[in-house]
């Protein structure tokens, strides 16, 4: 294949979750959606789930690495390859300045676009899902893209990143809508992948809970068949026309300037 026929670097996404099925349950079919249009998506799961169960003779370690299997199995449902697992205890996610610093390495190894992340803000939630939330929104804006924060990454090579649009998943106040109607068969094969949480007897059983929930969304008045997320944007893509203007101004203005200051610099 020549250089002309050589397809254009994918765009790139990367969802950041604290715990293995988060990511199905809030944004599986969106998830489904990107990599059916050509993103390239990472997942980055901070804990392994290794605490939940019932079953006392599962401790941690085993749990945690049955949970990661799963959650290999549902990303590949979706369409994903790469899941990044940090392994910090479930539970016992503390937001201070270490864990921004993973955050942040993340984000500038995988140099998305385009993060997807637990709205840390809504209020009541899990605590994981609370602090990951926040930490992670805290990397995009404005650790990661400052090469003075974390410099240690940056001087050995792992350079700033500019994250241009955050979605916040599981928002009480969703402002962005992903329509993930052609999704529904990933979704639930993704979401039977997490056998040690997701109880459902059977295939149909989920189809039907899934069936209900949009039929409820609809009655509320809102998008039936849709994943609903917090949009913040950070890039200059979507700057207001009037920016344009008053940089074209100012550069205008600037020239003027630099003109006479030359027609005046010799006396
Ligand atoms: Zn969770």
């Amino acid at each position: 294949m020549s250089d002309a026929e050589a397809p254009a670097e994918a765009r790139r996404a990367l969802v950041v979750m604290a715990h293995p099925d988060d990511i199905e349950f809030t944004c599986g079919g969106t998830v489904a959606q990107l990599s059916d249009d050509g993103w390239d998506v990472t997942f980055c799961l901070v804990t392994s789930g290794d605490k939940g169960t019932k079953d006392p003779m599962l401790g941690p370690a085993d749990l945690g690495a049955l949970r990661e299997a799963e959650q290999e199995a549902a990303a590949s449902e979706l369409g994903i390859k790469r899941c990044i697992f940090l392994r910090v205890p479930d539970g016992h996610v503390e937001d201070g300045s270490e864990f921004r610093g993973q955050m942040v390495r993340v984000l500038r190894e995988v140099r998305p676009e385009l993060m997807i992340t637990w709205d840390g803000y809504r209020g009541f939630n899990h605590r994981d899902h609370r602090t990951v939330g926040i930490a992670a929104l805290d990397a995009v804006f404005p650790l990661s893209r400052n090469a003075n924060s974390y410099a240690e990454q940056v001087a050995t090579g792992v350079e700033p990143v500019r994250v241009n649009t955050v979605l916040l998943a599981g928002s009480n106040e969703p402002n962005y809508f992903v329509d993930v109607s052609d999704q529904l068969d990933r979704r639930i094969d993704a979401l039977l992948r997490h056998a040690s949480q997701v109880q459902a007897p059977n295939r149909d059983e989920m189809a039907k809970r899934m069936r209900n929930r949009s039929e409820q969304a609809a009655r509320a008045g809102r998008i039936p068949w849709s994943e609903g997320f917090r949009r913040l944007t950070f890039g200059e893509a979507r700057a207001p026309r009037r920016s344009d203007a008053l940089k074209a101004e100012a550069k205008a203005r600037a020239e003027a300037e630099s003109s006479e200051h030359s027609e005046t610099s010799d006396g």
